[in-house]
């Protein structure tokens, strides 16, 4: 059945609120594509809405708000390519087993795995790993609802076309489906370890360079770093049962060796409600960067206790792409929810701009119009060229994503 409400709605971090006209639960494919269809002639923008996972308004909407929670599931695996086809409305957490029984797995995960697929491809979501890149890079064909309700798969014959789609946080059409890629099932051995700051910048490149995966988290009120690194291996699985400790706190990173299937060893439990702003630097500035970070939060900032993390991505090639092609570092400050974090995030925001960076799109960010322009070039221009051709009438469009520069 459909579900056909008006309700408020609010993403998980609780700092955006939309008032949608009307909320609806399509069941089928076809029924998407009528609803769609039938937003359109209403006149009406149409959104769509994973997990509410993105901390950015970028969900928001006063038309139609759809919720893809009943289009998912994992639909089949190519044999030959290992590529899997998967309904726009999977959550993450539910793609590992069935992928498993096929003998397949992502080849990357980042921090949790409670976001929908399309919601995590739309926004460019990552781990951690100079050779794997985001889910937008590890799509292999995207199928999206049109205005008018027709369904259209974009690929690599189109390039120009893939290249918006892989990350269109939403303003090409709804997505339907997702054809990812996969790798043969993995299992990981996942270690972490304490050190001082300095001794953490100084070793963290050969680790990186060395392991499959590796990140480092710095912790503000102990002034140490946990460096966490992920290796395959064909030992057995064994996990320790970990509790989330608080933030903040040694524990919450520093965690007991573990073995396990790749899918059960990404994802951390995430459950006291925060905000994050995210940027994404050529590689060569992360360290410094991080460093005038550390120095902001010691001086002006000295209540923001929350974690910053530090990853690796490689260049990717999306118009959207906060990469632009180049190997990259993200950086990501957190706060409580019911905290203060504007001016640090603004102050933190400027540091990474200097540094050439560009904002994670489903985080916090306030450069607005300008910057965006600024950080994108001719990026920008060829995405809003392939919106224009498949959303003339700005349909998918929101006003966070208008004021920022675009859709319309
Ligand atoms: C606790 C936590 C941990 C996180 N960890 C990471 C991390 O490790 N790495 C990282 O990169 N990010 C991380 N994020 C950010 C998060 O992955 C992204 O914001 C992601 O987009 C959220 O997925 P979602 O399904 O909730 O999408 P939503 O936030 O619901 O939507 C995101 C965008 O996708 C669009 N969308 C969703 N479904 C469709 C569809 N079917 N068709 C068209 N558009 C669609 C929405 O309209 C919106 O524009 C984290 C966020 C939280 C709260």
């Amino acid at each position: 059945m459909t579900a056909t409400h008006v309700a408020d709605w609010t993403n998980w971090a609780g700092n955006v609120r939309a008032e949608p006209r009307r909320v609806h639960q399509p069941e089928t494919i076809d029924e998407l594509r009528r609803m769609v269809a039938e937003a359109a002639r209403r006149g009406e923008r149409v959104r769509v809405a994973g997990s509410g996972h993105s901390f950015s308004p970028i969900c928001a909407t006063d038309g139609t708000l759809l919720d893809l929670s009943a289009i998912a599931g994992l639909e089949r695996v190519d044999p030959d390519t290992g590529a899997a086809v998967v309904l726009a409305g999977t959550k993450l957490h539910a793609l590992g087993e069935p992928l498993l029984a096929a003998g397949r797995a992502l080849a990357n995960q980042g921090d949790i795995d409670r976001q929908a697929i399309a919601g995590a491809l739309s926004t460019g979501t990552h781990g951690t790993g100079r050779a794997f890149g985001s889910f937008a890079a590890q799509a292999v064909a995207i199928e999206f609802v049109t205005p008018q309700g027709d369904l259209v798969s974009i690929d690599a014959n189109d390039p120009a076309r893939f290249r918006a789609a892989r990350l269109s946080l939403g303003l090409l059409g709804v997505v339907a489906r997702v054809t990812i890629g996969t790798v043969p099932a993995y299992r990981l051995r996942e270690q972490s370890e304490a050190l001082s700051f300095d001794e953490c910048l100084e070793r963290y490149p050969a680790i990186e360079a060395s392991r499959r995966n590796a990140e480092f988290w710095w912790l503000p009120a102990l002034d140490r770093c946990v460096i966490k690194q992920f290796d395959e291996t064909a030992d057995a699985p064994n996990r320790p049962d970990v509790p989330e400790h608080p933030p903040g706190t040694l524990e919450r990173y520093l965690k007991p060796d573990a073995v396990d299937w790749s899918f059960r060893i990404y994802p951390s439990l995430r459950t006291v409600p925060f905000v994050e702003l995210e940027y994404t630097l050529p590689f060569a500035e992360g360290p410094a960067a991080i460093r005038e970070v550390r120095r902001l939060m010691k001086t002006e900032h000295p209540d923001c206790t929350w974690a910053v993390e530090y990853r690796t991505q490689p260049g990717e090639d999306a118009y959207l792409s906060p990469t632009q092609g180049e190997e990259s570092v993200t950086i990501s400050v957190h706060q409580a929810i019911d905290q203060p974090w504007e001016p640090f995030f603004r102050d933190a925001e400027g540091v990474f701009a200097a540094h050439g960076g560009r904002a994670h799109w489903g985080k916090l960010q306030y450069r607005g119009r300008d910057g965006i322009a600024a950080a994108y070039g001719d990026s920008l221009a060829r995405f809003e060229a392939v919106r224009a051709e498949m959303d003339p009438d700005g349909v998918f469009g929101n006003d966070y994503l208008r004021e920022v520069g675009l859709g319309r």
